[in-house]
């Protein structure tokens, strides 16, 4: 079962709703969150992507307390 089609995904974090509790930082299986020095508008450090190497795997949107914290999206480029 190999599995080499590469889809990207793209993860989007709406920032001020971020609790800067770094649950999903922790939970990423693939360390491509980290948690922004900048403050949000609640004055927490809230969490980024790296912007590569997302599996799309899911973990930190269900991971994260704020149900509408974090969008993780397929992102195909149309080019095959
Ligand atoms: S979907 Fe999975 S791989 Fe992508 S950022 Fe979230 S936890 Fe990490
Ligand atoms: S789990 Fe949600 S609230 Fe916690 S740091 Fe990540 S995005 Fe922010």
């Amino acid at each position: 079962m190999s599995n080499s089609h590469h889809r990207r995904f793209n993860v989007e974090f709406h920032e001020d709703l971020c609790k800067g509790c770094g649950l999903c930082v922790h939970m990423c299986p693939h360390h491509v969150l980290v948690q922004s020095e900048r403050l949000n508008r609640r004055g927490f450090h809230p969490a980024e992507y790296v912007g590569e190497g997302c599996t799309g795997c899911g973990i930190c949107f269900h991971t994260c307390p704020e149900p509408s914290g974090i969008d993780v999206e397929p992102h195909s480029p149309t080019s095959a």
